[in-house]
């Protein structure tokens, strides 16, 4: 079954977001309306050789003419050096402002490609065709680009919405397992942001999606959309609602800081799953959510086979683990901005909270 989710917002145009198996026979003939003069895919080396061939012919069946543009794996490609070979190539190949660029690949193509689409003569067509369950759920929707600088992650980028996005849960299959069990970390998080009953779900019979099983992927994405889009037509920028988007991603990016963002040691899925189960858990020690909804959070993530203590990432300094949150770029002003609970599926933004009650309770965690 193929579902199309709209997605729209006060300050960017509509575009759709098509889910289902078997999308990619017919991807050419949906992207063929966006397609006006030249395409370029960009990809990154291991979803070209499993991926590649089928888009292409996919296209080349719907008369869209277009060439590949590969990028090697690895969040080390969202870098500036990456980003000026890339436009070299857009540049070289003579794209101009009514060619399209296609990002088939995870969240690290997605961001990449997406900012070059940004950039490029101020903004060319983007279509997303993500690859991994973490960009089908979260990064190919809602507009942001990004690449890394050597002080931080995602700190040079742009809002830049796609025209289309196309998430074949087909192309799951040949994602190895600790991939697809980080992206089910962003889609528990949905169901823990504003979704009990999804919640439920995921931790029952829907839970087979985390071992792969297609119909449940298909039904996990589609709501994890339907969230994610709504929050974003609501507030693209980021003004509010949007940093609900960040629940376990202030304590988890300060963990995946501290580990040098080794993705041997820690993916940022897993980082998002521990930073849930620390967001529960401090909510709960702070009177603001029931105990037992931490608990459940905590069991539901590990049974996915996530981590959600601090000692199944490593041993960490509470003062280095603090002055990383604080220093995220979600901190506004002094004060630390954290995505809390009141229970599961009712997530909230606190501005301000607490430092020392943090420090105290990352110690409690395990942090020396
Ligand atoms: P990724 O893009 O690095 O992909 C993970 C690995 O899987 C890579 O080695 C890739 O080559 C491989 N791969 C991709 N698709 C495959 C497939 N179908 N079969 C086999 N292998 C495949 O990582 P990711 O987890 O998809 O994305 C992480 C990035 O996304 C981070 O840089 C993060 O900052 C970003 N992100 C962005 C947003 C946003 O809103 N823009 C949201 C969340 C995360």
């Amino acid at each position: 079954m193929t579902t199309t989710l709209p997605v729209s917002g006060a300050h960017f145009e509509p575009y759709e977001v098509v889910v289902g198996e078997g999308l990619t026979a017919g991807l050419g003939r949906r992207v063929a309306p966006f397609a006006r003069g030249r395409t370029v895919i960009i990809t990154d080396e291991t979803v070209a050789g499993l991926h590649a061939p089928a888009v292409l012919a996919s296209l080349q069946a719907a008369g869209v003419r277009a060439r590949l543009l590969t990028i090697p794996p690895g969040e080390n490609s969202k870098s500036f050096a990456e980003l000026e070979r890339v436009i070299d190539r857009l540049l070289a190949f003579g794209l101009d402002r009514r060619d399209l660029i296609i990002a088939l690949g995870g969240g690290v193509v997605g961001d990449l490609a997406g900012l070059a689409a940004a950039l490029y003569m101020r903004g060319i067509d983007l279509v997303q065709v993500p690859t991994t369950l973490l960009a089908q759920v979260d990064s190919s929707v809602g507009g942001k680009t990004a690449i890394d600088t050597p002080r931080g992650k995602n700190l040079v980028g742009a809002f830049h919405q796609p025209r289309l996005v196309v998430a074949d849960i087909d192309l799951l299959a040949t994602l190895p397992e600790r991939q697809l069990r980080s992206g089910w970390a962003e889609v528990l998080k949905h169901g823990l942001i504003c979704d009990a009953g999804f919640f439920d779900w995921l931790a029952g019979e829907g839970a087979v999606g985390a071992k792969g099983d297609p119909a449940a992927l298909t039904r996990a994405v589609v709501r994890s959309i339907e969230i994610k889009s709504a929050i974003v037509g609501e507030d693209e920028k980021e003004a509010g609602r949007r940093a609900l988007l960040n629940l376990g991603h202030t304590f988890g990016h300060a963990i995946e800081a501290e580990l040098g963002f080794d993705e041997d040691a820690l993916t940022h899925g897993e980082a998002v799953a521990l930073g849930c189960a620390l967001a529960f858990r401090f909510s709960a020690a702070r009177g603001l959510c029931p105990l037992a909804d931490a608990d459940r959070v905590e069991t539901v993530i590990a049974a996915a086979g996530l981590p959600t203590r601090l000692e199944h990432a490593g041993a960490f300094s509470a003062d280095r683990l603090l002055a990383r949150m604080a220093g995220d770029k979600k901190a506004e002003g002094g004060g630390l901005t954290l995505i809390l609970a009141r229970a599961i599926g009712d997530a909230f933004v606190d501005k301000a909270a607490d430092r020392a009650a943090v420090a105290a309770f990352l110690r409690a965690e395990g942090a020396a």
